[in-house]
C-alpha cells in the first residue's frame, strides 16, 4: 500500500481516543522492526526521520526509497505515514515533500510566534497541493531537540490557537512538560493547559518525549486530544540492551546479523507494546472504496 499522509489517521484517532505512534528511524533495521510490529498489530503507524538524522540515513531520497520499498517487500497493509520530524527550514520541509514524505514538522517553535507562524504558513501551502500532512509546534520540549539540550517552555495558549487559525496545520505539537530523552522523576505534564488547547483549537496534538510516560498519564493526554505520541529513546534502548547483551553472551561473534537479529526483534517488541498503550493495535485495517483507491479505516474494536 502507498505511503499516506497522517491527516486522515490523526482525525480518526482523536474522534476515537487512541493515538497514533511515530517511531524515529535510526537505520534500516529500525524501519523493518516497525513495519513489522505494525503489521502484527495492524496499526497504523508514522515512521519518522529526525531532521538531525536525515544526512546519517542517507538523505531524504534514500529514506523515502527505502522506507516505500519495505512497506512493499514486507507486505504491509496497514496505513503507514513518512513524516519529517523536526523539520530544521523551509527548504528542507520542501527537500522531504519533494523526495516523497507524506508529512513534515516545520519547527519555528525557537522564534517568535510571528516568525514560527510566516514559516509554517510557507511550508502548508506547499504541502497542500501534494496532499501532505503539516505539523507544528509551539513551546518547547525539553531535553534534546534539533540537537540543542534545553529546558522546557510551555506552550502559550494563545500562540497555540494563532498558529491553528492562521496557517491551517493538521496536528499541533504543544510542548506541555514532555521531555526528549529520559525523565528525571515523574513527567509533569499540564494536563489543564492541554484541556484548554483542546477546547479553544480542536486540533489533534501531538504529544513529544512519549518514551517512560505511565500508562495513566498517556491515557489522560489521549482523553485530551493527544492523537500522535512519539516514541524514540525506548526503542533505542531495546536496541541498545539487546546488542549488550548478544556481544556479552557471545564474544566471538563478529557477523552484523547475528548480532543485529536479536535487537530488530527488541525493537519490534518495543514498539508493539506502545501500539498497545496508545490504543492503536487493531485500528489499521484497510478497505478498498472500490473506486480504485485504498483508504485506511478504522475497526470498532
Ligand atoms: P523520546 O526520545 O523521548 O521518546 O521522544 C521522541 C520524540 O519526541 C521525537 O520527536
Amino acid at each position: 500500500m502507498a505511503l499516506v499522509s497522517m491527516k486522515e489517521m490523526l482525525k480518526k484517532a482523536k474522534k476515537d481516543r487512541y493515538a497514533v505512534g511515530q517511531f524515529n528511524i535510526n537505520g534500516l533495521e529500525f524501519a523493518q522492526a516497525f513495519l513489522l510490529a505494525a503489521e502484527e498489530e495492524q496499526a497504523p503507524i508514522i515512521l519518522a526521520a529526525s531532521d538531525r538524522l536525515v544526512d546519517y540515513l542517507g538523505g531524504f531520497k534514500t529514506i523515502s526509497s527505502m522506507v516505500n520499498a519495505l512497506t512493499e517487500e514486507l507486505n504491509i497493509t496497514v496505513p503507514v505515514a513518512l513524516h519529517l520530524d523536526h523539520g530544521m527550514s523551509i527548504e528542507r520541509c520542501k527537500r522531504a515533500i519533494d523526495a516523497g514524505f507524506t508529512s513534515v514538522m516545520i519547527d519555528g517553535s525557537h522564534g517568535s510566534i510571528d516568525a514560527n507562524i510566516a514559516m509554517t504558513k510557507e511550508v502548508v501551502a506547499y504541502a497542500k497541493v501534494k496532499d501532505v500532512s503539516v505539523e507544528a509546534e509551539v513551546g518547547t520540549v525539553g531535553g534534546q531537540e534539533d540537537g540543542m539540550v534545553g529546558g522546557i517552555q510551555y506552550a502559550d495558549i494563545n500562540e497555540c490557537i494563532r498558529i491553528v487559525k492562521e496557517t491551517g496545520i493538521d496536528a499541533l505539537a504543544a510542548a506541555l512538560g514532555s521531555v526528549h530523552g529520559p525523565y528525571q522523576g515523574e513527567p509533569q505534564l499540564g494536563f489543564e493547559e492541554m484541556k484548554e488547547i483542546m477546547d479553544k483549537t480542536d486540533i489533534p496534538l501531538v504529544l513529544h518525549g512519549g518514551s517512560g510516560i505511565p500508562l495513566h498519564q498517556l491515557q489522560r493526554a489521549i482523553e485530551l486530544g493527544h492523537a500522535k505520541i512519539n516514541v524514540n529513546t525506548e526503542n533505542i534502548q531495546a536496541w541498545t540492551t539487546s546488542i549488550r547483551q548478544t556481544l556479552n553472551e557471545k564474544p566471538n561473534v563478529y557477523e552484523p546479523r547475528l548480532i543485529l537479529i536479536s535487537a530488530i526483534e527488541a525493537v519490534k517488541e518495543a514498539a508493539k507494546a506502545k501500539m498497545k498503550e496508545f490504543g492503536t493495535s487493531g485500528r489499521g485495517i484497510t478497505i478498498n472504496k472500490g473506486n480504485g483507491r485504498v483508504e485506511d479505516a478504522i475497526t470498532t474494536l
